[in-house]
């Protein structure tokens, strides 16, 4: 399937070819913080099919294991655009939300379990409403 995304601001975009199948879904403490959300999605794709226009920028994410991983991003807006190896990439692992087609990727599988909030079974139940409500603050 191919897709197509961008920044916040349009600075970066890309296009890519990906398996819909591998959608997935990461609850692990690093995904957390670097993407500001309860959770991250991602899809894999082959470096080969994958194609960038702009200069992004890089924060090298050193694992504990040493394992080195570029988390690349918007250096103007921030946003968060996909993660590789610093060299020799074989493919890049793109976050959902700047996908345009995020809306008909749903996660295959979920990661780090162990570490996900513990609220989200319950947001079934949380009062919800179709746009932003006057009670609540402004939707960064
Ligand atoms: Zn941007
Ligand atoms: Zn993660």
């Amino acid at each position: 399937m191919h897709i197509d995304g961008a920044c916040h601001c349009g600075l970066i975009s890309f296009t890519a070819l990906i398996d819909p199948s591998r959608v997935m879904v990461c609850h692990c403490t690093d995904c957390q913080v670097l993407s500001g959300s309860p959770f991250r999605a991602v899809v894999a794709a082959p470096i080969g099919g994958f194609a960038v226009r702009g200069a992004p920028k890089a924060y090298i994410k050193v694992a504990q294991s040493g394992n080195r991983r570029a988390q690349v991003f918007c250096p103007e807006c921030g946003t968060p655009l996909y993660a590789t190896a610093p060299e020799n990439a074989t493919s890049v692992v793109i976050r959902l939300g700047c996908v345009a087609q995020r809306a008909q990727l749903g996660p295959a599988v979920q990661i780090w379990q162990h570490s996900a909030l513990p609220w989200l079974p319950e947001m079934q139940s949380v009062p919800s409403s179709p746009e932003q409500q006057k009670f609540l603050p402004p939707q960064g």
